[in-house]
């Protein structure tokens, strides 16, 4: 299957199907030792392309209808500073078509993808200058490498996410765009613009869909799901980090050891990651607000996407290699050989409960 032969992106949500779409590419490489955290450049792209295939297909086994491109990061700016500028290009090139590799092997939609540059500064319109030429490389390499969609995604400013935009609509040869915004602690952007007002603003310049990821966790994006949902028309996005953020750590940035009271972000975020349980609410919550596109980002992995797609009604084929989550107790129960320890577990649980898990 090639690129026009799949349901495009802007149809499906036309005809009232969700899309369901895995990010969290980075983290995933960082937990793998394939990438270090801080310089976050997606340099395994270049080192290990197999390994991104294989987690390419891995997050559409577990229920992905979209490949993102792994170029996040993968800009002038990031690519200069940990001195690779002159692989931009190849390493832009090779994840694009890597990507559509995939895509097509799996019947999936691929998507390319820009985020913030990081040198984007409301009243210095050199840097808008800048930030126009970084975005129309990449979106001439996303064209190039036949994208279905572009994903311009992390903004905390909406001047910028507007300016990306912006040169989608330019350069991007009719290929919708998915802009996504990243809500840190205040409920508004960098550029004080409220995330409703934000999306909106997007909506109304063209984006295909508005909406949320990284940063916050289920609990404390939700809430802004709704307020944006009341305002705009079209579809939304939500792709939160899987992280249980609450009203005093809003993102995951705001992390403390509860035993030290260190900070825990980046490297030690992982003792406040959602369980799967939260994941299926999380789905179920963004559904009854009417979320038509949805993913996590950053501590994504395919067990929890797979919980997403089943909340949305999915069944990927990683929902049918066996029952082993749902009936894990059952069956160690069944098993004779192991009756003993179950009788253990069950006499020394405190509740009186189960203890599986
Ligand atoms: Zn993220």
């Amino acid at each position: 299957m090639g690129k026009g032969q799949v349901k495009g992106l802007v149809e499906r949500l036309k005809d009232g199907d969700n899309v369901l779409i895995a990010e969290g590419y980075m983290w995933e490489f960082e937990r793998r030792g394939y990438l270090q955290s801080g310089g976050n450049v997606p340099e395994v792209v270049l080192d290990h392309p197999d390994l991104v295939r294989i987690m390419h297909r891995e997050f559409v086994h577990a229920g992905s209808d979209v490949v993102e491109a792994f170029t996040y990061y993968g800009h002038r700016t990031k690519l200069r500073d940990i001195g690779r500028e002159a692989d931009l290009e190849r390493l832009q090139k090779d994840a694009l078509a890597i990507a559509r590799e995939i895509a097509d092997e799996t019947g999936t939609l691929m998507a390319g993808n820009l985020c913030g540059t990081g040198i984007y500064s409301v009243d210095d319109t050199l840097s808008h200058g800048t930030c126009r030429e970084m975005f129309r490389e990449q979106v001439e390499w996303a064209v190039e490498g036949g994208a279905d969609y572009i994903i311009a995604e992390t903004f905390c400013y909406v001047g910028e996410a507007l300016l990306a935009l912006e040169v989608i609509s330019e350069f991007g040869n009719g290929l919708p765009a998915v802009i996504t915004l990243t809500p840190y602690d205040p409920d508004e952007t960098v550029d004080h613009v409220p995330f409703p007002d934000a999306c909106k603003r997007l909506e109304d310049a063209g984006a295909a869909v508005v909406g949320l990821n990284c940063s916050r966790g289920p609990e404390t994006m939700l809430p802004l799901m709704k307020e944006i949902r009341k305002v705009c028309k079209g579809p939304i996005a939500a792709v939160p980090v899987p992280y249980r953020t609450n009203e005093k750590h809003k993102n995951f940035m705001a992390f403390k050891d509860e035993w030290t009271g260190e900070s825990l972000y980046p490297l030690d975020v992982n003792c406040c990651m959602c369980n799967r349980s939260d994941i299926h609410k999380f789905a179920d919550q963004a559904k009854a607000i009417g979320v038509e596109y949805i993913g996590l980002c950053c501590g994504n992995a395919a067990n929890f996407m797979r919980e997403l797609a089943e909340a949305y009604g999915r069944k990927p084929p990683a929902s049918s290699v066996g029952e082993y989550v749902a009936s894990d107790l059952a069956k160690l129960k069944m098993s004779s050989s192991s009756s003993k320890l179950t009788d253990h577990l069950e006499n020394h649980d405190d509740d009186g409960g189960a203890t599986g898990n």
